[in-house]
């Protein structure tokens, strides 16, 4: 008898590594593993929340109507070049099932978010990683990896785990040198965070090609990471091919009250960008102050560099004997490194000790 099998390249996919939330044993845990908002969850989406529950045996808008007009209103954009998704997350395996597949290559930048190459690789496609400079995205190399097989490129701006933020010029003159087969995916799911005044989130580019698509989500500044909700902008063309695959109610009923509530809740983006604009400076100068390099970076995390394997490694594990669980990232090629999400005023200084008591006691 033969089992079940599946294509072969689809057991050389790695599972996704979630940021872990629990240490056992430990009586409180400072969870800085997965860039989730600072603040917990908007009140205003917490009512909606609650007073989805009693809907919530009807099927819900499979359009998501009110929530791409909530989201025109919010951002300028036409709601007609909107899709939404069960997480952005959902969205880029619709890209890359929809415009991968067997002979289509999907090109990435060594350190990008690790779906593209497990979305990338369920899809049939052969994913390309090509090499960063100093952390960021290498454009031009990415360039010379097009060949006539490329149909998708994913660049997320700025990047996670890297945090590297690449200027509006520089992502427009990539587009403009790529193929026009190509689809360029900008993955802006940390755009909120960003203060650098040479940055775009992508819609500008979106509304100057038919190529082009931006992705965002609710699950960090919105801080609805477990409600699972995202959303692109994208050209008409490629909104019909999201609309004929996507699954048909792919957002539930919740998710879709909670993330209309939380555009609505009064100062709440406001009050993330500047709680991270004093916090990720203060916990990137700590780390620093206790001896340890820093990338500099634009999400809510920032990147620590270790220098080795083996001192990551022992730095997860002595922040662990404290409760404090943040990202190991060997599998984004970066076993040196360790990613910290910017958490509140308390858990920053925590994050800040816990590196320096490290480094004093590895000093001996
Ligand atoms: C967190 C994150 C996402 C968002 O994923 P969701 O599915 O919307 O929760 C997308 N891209 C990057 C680079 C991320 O870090």
């Amino acid at each position: 008898m033969t089992n079940p099998s599946p294509r072969p390249e689809i057991l050389t996919i790695h599972s996704y590594v979630a940021g872990e939330s629990d240490i056992p044993g430990a009586n409180r845990t400072v969870k800085l593993s997965s860039n989730e908002g600072a603040f917990g969850v908007p009140p205003l989406a917490q009512a909606a929340i609650v007073a989805a529950a009693s809907g919530a045996y009807r099927y819900p808008d499979g359009g998501a109507g009110r929530l791409r007009s909530a989201l025109g209103v919010r951002w300028g954009l036409d709601p007609a070049r909107i899709v939404c998704g069960a997480g952005s997350d959902d969205l880029l395996y619709q890209f890359c099932l929809s415009y991968g597949g067997p002979g289509r290559d999907i090109i990435m930048s060594a350190h990008g978010f690790s779906i593209y190459r497990i979305a990338g690789t369920y899809a049939g496609s052969r994913v390309i990683e090509v090499p960063e400079r100093a952390m960021t995205a290498d454009l031009d190399a990415m360039l010379a990896a097009v060949s006539p097989a490329t149909r998708l490129v994913f660049l997320a701006n700025p990047n996670n785990p890297t945090g590297s933020m690449l200027p509006e010029r520089e992502v427009a003159r990539f587009r403009a040198a790529l193929p026009p087969e190509v689809l360029l995916v900008l993955d802006s799911a940390y755009a909120e965070y960003v203060t650098h005044p040479a940055y775009d989130a992508g819609a500008k580019l979106v509304d100057a090609t038919d190529n082009t698509v931006m992705t965002r989500t609710f699950s960090k500044i919105y801080g609805l990471g477990g409600m699972r909700i995202g959303w692109c902008y994208a050209p008409p063309g490629i909104v019909d091919v999201l609309n004929r695959v996507r699954g048909p109610f792919n957002v539930s009923v919740a998710a879709q009250a909670a993330a209309i509530a939380a555009l609505a809740e009064p100062g709440w983006v406001e009050k993330g960008q500047a709680h991270n604009a004093e916090y990720r400076p203060r916990l990137a100068a700590g780390v620093e102050a206790a001896g340890l390099k820093v990338w500099p970076g634009e999400g809510n995390f920032v990147m620590v560099d270790l220098g080795t394997a083996g001192m990551a490694d022992a730095a997860d594990l002595f922040l662990r004997g404290r409760g404090i669980i943040v990202r190991k990232i060997g599998g984004y090629g970066l076993p040196q490194c360790l990613r910290v999400t910017v958490g509140t005023a308390e858990e920053v200084g925590l994050a800040v000790d816990g590196f320096a008591d490290f480094m004093r006691q590895s000093r001996g």
